[in-house]
């Protein structure tokens, strides 16, 4: 493992078989929000007191949204692609992906730990999901790794003979993971939160949105508290 590799490893929450979510940077704290909100009376405060808790349960309460734009989260991600593509479904927010046309392919590819294999019942809209059988989970596990190893047999092959990664990169499964970047405030992102912590949300997504609300929490614990106050509604 490089240094920076191992670095990177250091500071991630690991999320699914290889994937992770890194604070990459912030400017984030409760009390932008409080100058934030107190700027349309001429204040500004350096240091927290219990009436800008008051003040941040009030806007979120409210609605009153834009103070919570005045920070920052960068975040780095290594996810499935079919989760980075529910994730670059958040306009509200910046991402720059690895590139498959420049760089090779990753050969890493989700696979589902045994209880994460579940079979779907119900309507659309209303599916609930049921853990399988232990046979049919190591055949759903089976069934993914040959297709995982075929296809990647088969883009290097093509890499080899000459073809450009740009259109090789067709074989790839959206199993096969991805890199990115993603900058956004804290607004949007108790929306991302809202949406993809739910339980309605894509169980691989969730696990990632868990990570990124325990970053979150960190950062903003005043603001945090008042999210799950009010019902975990983004202002
Ligand atoms: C459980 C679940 C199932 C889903 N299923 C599907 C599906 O089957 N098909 C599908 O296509 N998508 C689906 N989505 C994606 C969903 O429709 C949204 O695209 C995604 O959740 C991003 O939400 P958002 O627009 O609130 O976030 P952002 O794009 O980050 O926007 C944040 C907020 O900014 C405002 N905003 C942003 N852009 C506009 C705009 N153009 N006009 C007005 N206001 C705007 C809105 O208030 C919005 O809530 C699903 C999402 C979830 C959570």
């Amino acid at each position: 493992m490089s240094t920076v590799e191992q670095q990177v490893a250091e500071e991630s929450i690991q999320v699914l078989d290889h994937g992770f979510v890194r604070l990459d940077d912030s400017m984030a704290s409760d009390l932008s929000v409080v100058n934030a909100a107190r700027v349309s009376f001429a204040r500004r405060k350096d240091v927290m007191e219990e009436a800008d808790s008051g003040l941040i349960r009030f806007l979120m309460r409210e609605r009153h949204g834009t103070p919570f734009e005045h920070n920052a989260f960068r975040f780095h991600i290594r996810a499935p692609i079919f989760v980075a593509r529910e994730w670059f479904r958040h306009r509200i927010g910046s991402f720059n992906e690895f590139s498959m046309r420049y760089a090779k392919a990753t050969d890493e590819f989700y696979v589902p730990a045994p209880e994460d294999v579940r079979s779907q019942v119900g309507k659309p809209g209303a599916y609930s999901f049921e853990p399988v059988t232990d046979e049919l989970a190591q055949t759903t596990r089976d069934e993914l790794a040959a297709v995982y190893a075929a296809a990647y047999a088969a883009y290097e092959r093509l890499v080899e003979l000459g073809v450009a990664r740009e259109l090789a990169r067709a074989v790839m499964p959206v199993g096969a993971y991805t890199e990115f970047y993603w900058t956004v405030n804290a607004r949007a992102l108790m929306n991302f939160v809202s949406l993809r912590a739910a339980e309605t949300a894509q169980r691989e997504i969730r696990r990632y949105a868990d990570a990124v609300e325990q970053l979150f929490a960190e950062k903003m614990p005043v603001t945090y508290e008042a999210f799950l106050a009010s019902d975990r509604t983004a202002p």
